[in-house]
């Protein structure tokens, strides 16, 4: 027996699921010999990539983390007292584990599909309680990307609900943090806002002004009552954001006391890791009649079935799916994982909890500025909660020099230094820093009356501004104290959520592929979560290096010269990119190029993301083969030729084809002067086989939460970043603080420079342990696993759209619009695949009436029989409503999903058995899961929006008849 003693597990063969024997069944039935000859049936030889990916050879998973433990220690853990809105935090070990590293929560999706998402919208209820308890105002999303971006969201909504329509100036106190002011000057630039940038103490209002913005504590840590600053707008109809730092909320008095419109910020330092950068969940909340205009998700109160309590994603006709260009944003993907966390920061804590916390920040804060201004420094901070601010005078060197062997950063402006303290920080940490502050001078923390400080700490609040009125005074942030009461409440809510630990979530256009452990272990690392995005450079070498083997292995993948990794999200990175290419064009004195051509057949972020960027959107046809109308694009490129900016197109298309004419497309633009922005969703069925430079795209953005496995958190986090050709390369996104300027950079698009950093070694670590022919291989894998449920399925529903020789890529919709003939729609299928223990596909996107399945690799082909299973019985269960074997209204698939409450109730008076409703078929007894309401009632929870957690003994419940609206990606 000979024996091979350089066996290397292939992490390749865990992330991609179909075996050899598996594979061979499988290509049977697609009827082709091979998985390469699919391939060429399907991918268009034109656009065939030469040359086998270039990347290096794979690492096994413990290889893996053995080299990235190197890399790790590259990064240098300093403790931050840099403040500049990230801090360091003590994450819950019970909610570190069971949330943050867990896949029962991190791979959820989005909770479109409420019925089996009620534990995660509890959660995200919860977020808006606090945020709406903390802020005083009246309602809260349930979260945004960022703080800056939070902020720009503001500004663009205060723009968009101003009554003087000349009014364009926006005031912009000078104190808000660099990073949130670089953001708004992006921001504003393509609607003609005027930033005016100054001291909101000695500012002139003006009529020109439609909005005003200031921060709470100011950037420098000072507590301002901003209360007569805020009369006085409003008495000239200006509307004011109010950028709060939610942790002095405790113990400072709400901006919805004082006269906030809207109050936006971060909750990183409820719970979550700084990650040198992100992922966080941003908050925004403001008042109920702007509801309609306010951007991203909002999670609502409504009622199922049974008329009993449900919650769901509220007012979603604000979003991009059905609004498009004119929606209140493009933000799709968002933070939920990070707003879960630190709302169940608040529920773990408490009021009291939360409170004691504050003060001991707020109350170090004082003993620091005590000690130090008895060794003689003058703090400069009248008012403050966590940040004191001095001038050292020219001791500011030595200070740096005594604080980095220490090992501490602190904030360095000149010879003004500032310290922000945080949950971390104990009464040693202060001692040493006195210690230190006094060596400088000669002197010794004796000379200070340290001890005797430490007695007797009164607050430096004025009286005014201290917080009177009680907050998460409910039931939820009263009862799970004890770690047992804590952790059994989040196993309750997981409980309640379908996630890939259950079965696969065929989401067409979400990719929702394998999320491997491996790859998930490193974010937790301290060596990447306790960064600072500020540390000084020589402390981040470890990051440096992941980022810099990313940019290089994603700019390999999509043909093009270089990499932004800053845009945190799809949407994000489709505004970054038109940013970029707009920039491209102003700087070659084209500034008035400004039509984007976009596909009937787009996601509803791209004309969102081109409205944000200030584009006019001229709507391209598609034939009824679902392609691009070739003529039609021509003939509008040709119309606008000297005001094409560029086209924005999906490749492979959204209805999942490769269009064979797409690099006529991209000509056809370049010939006219635009340029190719690539939407790179559906990216998965292009590494390693084609690559967007190929194509002729001069950019792309990558869904790293879908092609390259950052999970989806239910509804983010992610990251998007954008790739470009050469000659876009100079306008890449700069930053304020961090200089990552590429000589004509765009301002910033995200708050911190490398976007949410710590996720990023999710692809890392994907691509470095699949390599070339792993990922290439993955790609071809997608493919194969669709064209097998097309096989599959084509017999009983009919496929919309193939490629020219019958085959689809890597997802594919399936025709639903002819059972609405009998009374069937699309999304009674998509609540009947519940009862089967499966996530419904996307409904209705691109084409209203349809899903759309995509499997991935990571699938075995025993799940997607399950799944296929389940749709062959369920177009059976329509066949009998059509036939008029069963009852029109009352038949499984109009009351689905059915709940365990319904099934084991004791009256039952439908028409068809229990065990039909609940067990359809074998395989379902052996793994059921149960949706823990039934159908959920949208327009109810319209009507009378509830968006944070109602005492339940005031809310009323009546009947009312259930219309669900369809819904998008
Ligand atoms: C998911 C998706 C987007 C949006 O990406 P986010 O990361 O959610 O912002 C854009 N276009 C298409 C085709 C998508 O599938």
């Amino acid at each position: 027996m000979s024996i091979n003693i350089n066996y290397q597990e292939e992490f390749s063969s865990r992330h991609i699921a179909p075996n050899a024997a598996d594979t061979a069944k499988m290509l049977k039935t697609i009827g082709v010999d091979s998985i390469d000859q699919l391939i060429d049936q399907t991918v268009p030889a034109q656009i065939r990539l030469k040359k086998p990916l270039n990347l290096p050879t794979p690492k096994s998973e413990s290889d893996y983390l053995n080299t990235l433990k190197q890399t790790a220690s590259k990064n240098r853990v300093f403790k931050s007292f840099i403040g500049q809105g990230y801090y360091d935090v003590l994450v819950p070990g019970v909610i570190q584990r069971n949330i943050l590293e867990n896949p029962g929560w991190y791979t959820q999706y989005t909770p479109y599909q409420a019925e089996i998402a009620q534990g995660r919208l509890q959660a995200l209820l919860n977020f808006q309680t606090m945020v709406i308890d903390l802020t005083g105002m009246e309602i809260a999303n349930a979260s945004l990307l960022d703080e800056g971006t939070a902020a720009a969201e503001a500004m663009f909504m205060q723009y968009s609900l101003r009554k003087n329509q000349q009014a364009n100036v926006f005031f912009v106190s000078e104190e808000l943090f660099p990073q949130t002011i670089d953001i708004l000057k992006t921001r504003s630039e393509p609607f003609g806002i005027e930033l005016q940038i100054g001291d909101h103490r000695t500012a002139e209002l003006t009529d020109n002004m439609f909005g005003a913005i200031v921060q709470y504590p100011a950037g420098d840590g000072t507590v301002y009552n901003y209360k007569d600053f805020a009369a006085k707008a409003h008495e000239k109809n200006i509307k004011l954001t109010v950028v709060a730092d939610i942790m002095s909320l405790l113990l400072l008095t709400p901006p919805g006391e004082w006269g906030a419109d809207i109050v936006v910020g971060t909750t990183q330092r409820f719970g979550v890791p700084m990650g040198f950068g992100g992922p966080h969940a941003a908050y925004f909340a403001t008042k109920e009649e702007y509801k309609r205009s306010m951007p991203g998700r909002i999670i609502g109160v409504t009622i199922d079935s049974a008329g009993d309590y449900a919650l769901r994603m509220a007012l979603q006709t604000r979003e991009q799916h059905i609004r498009r260009d004119k929606a209140t944003s493009n933000i799709c993907t968002a933070q939920a994982l990070l707003a879960i966390m630190a709302g169940m920061y608040a529920v773990y804590h408490g009021p009291e909890g939360l409170k004691l916390i504050a003060e001991r920040i707020h109350g170090l804060a004082i003993l620091l500025a005590k000690s130090l201004e008895k060794l003689g420094y003058k703090q400069l901070n009248e008012a403050y909660f966590d940040t004191v601010k001095f001038d050292v005078g020219n001791l500011a060197g030595p200070i740096h020099g005594e604080a980095l062997n220490n090992e501490m950063n602190l904030h360095y402006n000149g010879s003004v230094i500032s310290i922000a303290l945080d949950e971390t920080t104990r009464v040693q940490d202060i001692e040493t820093i006195v210690r230190f502050f006094a060596k400088v001078k000669g002197k010794t923390i004796n000379d200070v009356d340290f001890e005797g400080l430490k007695s007797g700490i009164e607050t430096v609040i004025p009286q005014d501004l201290q917080r009177t009125s009680a907050y998460l005074t409910h039931a939820i942030f009263n009862s799970h104290h004890s770690e047992h009461e804590m952790l059994r409440y989040i196993k309750a809510l997981e409980a309640k959520d379908l996630s890939l630990t259950h079965s696969m979530i065929p989401l067409g256009s979400c990719t929702m592929k394998l999320n491997a452990t491996t790859e998930m272990i490193p974010v937790t690392w301290a060596e990447f979560g306790k960064l600072h995005p500020f540390a000084p450079t020589d402390q981040v070498g470890g990051y440096m290096q992941v980022f810099n083997e990313l940019n290089a292995w994603l700019s390999e993948i999509t043909g093009f010269a270089a990499m932004s990794l800053q845009p945190n999200a799809g949407a994000q990175g489709e505004y970054a990119g038109l940013m970029v290419i707009r920039a491209y064009h102003q700087d070659r004195g084209d500034s008035h190029r400004n039509i984007a051509l976009i596909p009937s057949s787009a996601h509803g972020t791209n004309p969102a993301s081109a409205a944000m960027a200030g584009m006019k959107i001229v709507v391209v046809k598609c034939d009824e083969n679902g392609n691009i109308d070739v003529a039609d694009l021509k003939a509008r490129a040709e119309q606008y030729k000297n005001e094409l900016s560029c086209l924005m197109v999906t490749y492979p298309s959204t209805h999942g084809v490769f269009e064979e004419s797409i690099i006529e497309i991209c000509e056809i633009i370049h010939q006219n002067g635009g340029q190719v922005y690539m939407d790179g969703a559906n990216m998965n069925a292009q590494v390693g086989l084609t690559s967007p430079a190929t194509i002729g795209a001069d950019v792309c953005h990558l869904n790293l939460h879908k092609t390259f496995c950052i999970p989806h958190g239910g509804g983010g986090p992610g990251m998007g970043p954008i790739g470009v050709a050469a000659h876009l390369v100079p306008y890449l996104p700069g930053h304020a603080v961090v200089d990552i300027d590429q000589g004509k950079s765009i301002h910033a698009v995200s708050a911190a420079p490398w976007g949410s950093a710590s996720i990023l070694l999710i692809s890392h670590a994907y691509i470095a342990m699949m390599g070339g022919e792993g990922l290439t291989n993955a790609t071809k894998y997608a493919i194969l696993n669709a064209n097998y449920i097309k096989s599959r399925l084509e017999n009983h529903y009919p496929v919309l759209y193939t490629g020219s020789q019958g085959r689809c890529a890597h997802e594919m919709i399936l025709d639903c619009r002819a059972f609405k003939n009998f009374g069937i729609e699309v999304v009674d299928i998509a609540k009947r695949l519940m009862d089967y223990g499966f996530h419904a596909p996307t409904v209705s996107f691109p084409v209203a009436g349809t899903v759309m399945v995509e499997p991935t690799e990571s699938e075995p082909k025993h799940e997607l029989d399950r799944f296929c299973d389940a749709m062959i019985a369920i177009r059976k269960e329509i066949e009998d409503v059509e036939n008029g074997k069963s009852d029109k209204t009352d038949n499984p698939l109009k009351n689905a999903p059915h709940t365990s409450a319904v099934v084991t109730g004791n009256e039952w008076e439908h028409p068809y058995t229990r065990q039909k409703a609940a067990f359809p078929l074998p395989y379902v007894a052996a793994h059921k899961f149960w949706p823990s309401v039934g159908r959920v009632n949208d327009t109810y929870g319209d009507r009378t929006l509830i968006c944070s957690c109602p005492p339940l003994s005031e809310y009323e419940f009546e009947e009312a008849e259930v219309t669900t609206p369809e819904y998008g990606t």
